[in-house]
């Protein structure tokens, strides 16, 4: 389906979309999946950033929405507003480059998942994904069907932290690899290890790099399991003395990587 519809300039985008932009490689045709009003197609054609767009949206409330936002901006000539279940709404080949953001990462891999299989992301060079939770799911899905991460960005926004996943397709004989990038990395003079599960959990560049949003998300995550490890102690169930020590020794791994990453971006 697409919509039917004066004008409305220069949308002021939030930081994380515009880290999102920004990742949309100039002179692209690109689709922005979950658009809801359509904020990012719309600063990426009035940047000159990009020439075309697509807005995809699944729910009837945010894809009327999206539609009105590109008739106010008078834009409805350069972006498609369409109403459909994710990479659905897109034409094999049609778009070089796709950004799905604003969702849980499961809910970003399966329309990754679903789209790839009726050839969606065939001609697709560059995938930006903002996923809001499950980030390891998104980067597991990337690994294990081509698409190499080549670039991880972690900000704080409205006390919320965000994500963003950049990768491309994988392509053999290159330096940079998914190899290589999950390596296990050593830290700390071999005293503690990073292992591919934790690299995949708290993302390979992130770690090499960590900022202090990146910090403050793992402490939040520290928090929230030390919650779990003091209820634990309180059950008189058999079975969470087990899940108490395997709390405990997930805060343990967790502490110990971040006290041996580099602190100059703090
Ligand atoms: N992408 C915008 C952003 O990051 O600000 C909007 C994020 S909003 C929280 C998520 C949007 O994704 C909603 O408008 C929802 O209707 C849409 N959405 C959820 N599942 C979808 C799917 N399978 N296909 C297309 N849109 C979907």
């Amino acid at each position: 389906m697409d919509c039917v519809g004066g004008f409305m300039n220069n949308i002021k985008l939030s930081n994380r979309l515009h880290l999102l932009l920004e990742k949309i490689p100039s002179g692209s045709k690109f689709a922005d999946i979950g658009s809801d009003h359509a904020l990012l197609p719309i600063a990426a054609i009035e940047s000159k950033r990009v020439v075309f767009a697509v807005a995809g949206e699944v729910n009837p409330g945010p894809f009327d929405a999206a539609c009105k936002a590109v008739a106010a901006a008078g834009l409805r000539n350069v972006i498609s507003v369409r109403r459909g279940d994710g990479l659905e709404v897109l034409e094999p080949g049609e778009v070089d480059c796709i950004t799905v953001a604003g969702m849980g990462g499961s809910l970003i891999a399966s329309i990754l998942e679903r789209g790839q299989a009726l050839g969606k992301l065939e001609g697709v060079s560059v995938l930006a994904l903002q996923p809001n939770v499950g980030e390891d799911i998104l980067r597991r899905w990337l690994l294990e069907n081509g698409w190499l991460l080549i670039a991880e960005d972690i900000l704080e926004e409205d006390g919320k932290i965000y994500e963003v996943l950049t990768a491309v397709p994988e392509v053999g004989g290159s330096e940079l690899s998914s190899e290589n990038l999950y390596k296990e990395v050593v830290l700390n003079q071999g005293r503690v290890t990073c292992g591919r599960e934790m690299l995949i959990q708290m993302g390979p560049w992130l770690l090499k790099a960590p900022n202090a949003a990146f910090f403050k998300k793992w402490q939040g995550e520290i928090s929230k399991l030390e919650t779990i490890v003091a209820s634990l102690s309180r059950s008189e169930l058999e079975s969470a003395e087990d899940k108490r020590m395997a709390t405990q020794a997930r805060i343990q791994e967790i502490t110990e990587v971040l006290e041996c990453l580099p602190k100059d971006k703090l």
